[in-house]
């Protein structure tokens, strides 16, 4: 069975094609620059790369190109796109309506486009992805994949916000989360890891890329997670500044005549450790530059490596306990130093690290202690992997 997987941007949209028997990649690629000039098309294929610049006007011409590439003569994977079994669609917001992924139907979209309110940076690209994958193949079946449904199960107290009810009832504000695709992976690799079930385990998963999020899996349900009713809310990251005080915002206006548009920009774009730093939002620039002797630079590694130790505590707090600790995505997987600076300090929870295993690279691993109460895991992260799964497993079974 071979699936694709979309994951349609607002001017990029990226590309996996499967083959399910061996779980194996085909081709990938990213179609760049939708809409703008200069827009080209990269695509990976049996360890050779072919790019080409080509108009891309639209979501339509992107998965167009997609096709062509991945049925062309030199460059393609297939014969036909009729050999595609299924598309599964990274969905960023399902609001509280999709608690699981969904084969789209009419009804679907129309739930989907619902959400777009909550999401319009995410949602609307991915609706325009999805739309334009059914005008091309019509009768391939389609599933859609949101990053919030993993979270779905957090308990009322973790995710309703201490404001009036009505703004929870009328406007749906309440904490969603994100990143689930990749913390349901990397929770359930680590139980297949330490070989137990998930349902007896307390993790906490640690997602720390340009966008950063903690999340508490308790029997292998997400309990609670650091991101909020937006990906602006939690620890600080790349550019965006993560948990502040609210006020802060009203003395902005008030003092300095900050409109929407401008703390939008504010929170987003030139805050979290760039904003710090003044630097870079890139975790190797800022290493590079404390190592130097940048105050600025050490001050933003601190600041990020103390916010997550603290989520850690506190998911350790709200479940009670701790028995596996995961490191994953762009940080987590590669940044031994900002690990242990996460982690240094946890020893009373169980918390300890090899120093040496920490520094090795590599596929999963323990790098845990051979004593440590706690079990500490780096896991690539592998959301398309897990879409391919779910639209397969779905598709199956209809
Ligand atoms: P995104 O959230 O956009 O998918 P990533 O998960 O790739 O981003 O995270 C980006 C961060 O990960 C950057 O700060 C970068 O420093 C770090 N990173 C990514 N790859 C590596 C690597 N090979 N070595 C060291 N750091 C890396």
């Amino acid at each position: 069975m071979k699936i694709l997987v979309i994951n349609s941007g607002s001017s990029s949209l990226k590309y996996q094609l499967f083959d399910m028997e061996k779980e194996q990649v085909l081709a990938k690629g990213v179609c760049d620059r939708i809409g703008i000039p200069n827009s080209f098309i990269r695509h990976i294929y049996n360890g050779n790369e072919f790019r080409k610049e080509v108009e891309l006007k639209d979501h339509n011409d992107a998965i167009r190109e997609v096709l062509n590439a991945l049925t062309d003569k030199e460059h393609g994977v297939i014969k036909s796109m009729d050999e595609i079994t299924s598309v599964g669609h990274r969905v960023v917001h399902g609001g509280e309506k999709f608690y699981r992924s969904v084969i789209i139907d009419d009804e679907v979209l129309k739930t989907i486009e619902e959400c777009i309110e909550l999401a319009p940076l995410h949602n609307g690209p991915n609706m325009i992805g999805i739309k334009a994958c059914m005008k091309l193949m019509p009768n391939t079946p389609m599933v859609a994949v949101f990053d919030t449904a993993f979270h779905q199960t957090m308990p009322k107290k973790a995710y309703m916000y201490a404001l009036p009810y009505s703004l929870y009832e009328k406007n749906g504000i309440r904490r969603y989360g994100f990143h689930g695709t990749s913390h349901k992976y990397v929770a359930e690799r680590a139980a297949a890891l330490l070989n137990r079930p998930i349902e007896e385990l307390k993790i906490v998963t640690c997602h720390l890329g340009n966008g950063s999020s903690i999340c508490a899996v308790k029997n292998g349900k997400s309990v609670d997670t650091s991101m909020g009713y937006t990906p602006l809310a939690g620890v600080p990251m790349g550019t965006r500044s993560g948990d502040i005080d609210p006020a802060i915002l009203i003395s902005l206006i008030e003092r300095d005549k900050y409109d929407s548009t401008m703390l939008n920009e504010l929170l987003n774009k030139k805050s979290g450790v760039l904003g710090i730093s003044g630097i870079s939002s890139d975790f190797r620039d800022l290493d590079e530059a404390a190592e130097k002797g940048d105050e600025k630079a050490e001050l933003a590694l601190e600041i990020f490596a103390y916010q997550v130790k603290k989520y850690i505590g506190a998911y350790a707090a709200a479940m009670g306990g701790i028995d596996v600790l995961v490191f994953t995505a762009g940080i987590g997987e590669n940044n031994p130093g900002m690990r242990k600076r996460i982690v240094s300090g946890l020893e009373f929870l169980g918390i300890e690290i090899d120093d040496e295993k920490n520094m090795q690279k590599g596929e999963e691993r323990d790098i845990s202690t051979p004593h440590a109460k706690v079990k500490t895991f780096v896991i690539p992260t592998n959301e398309e992997l897990a879409i391919a799964r779910e639209t397969m497993r779905l598709v199956s079974s209809n």
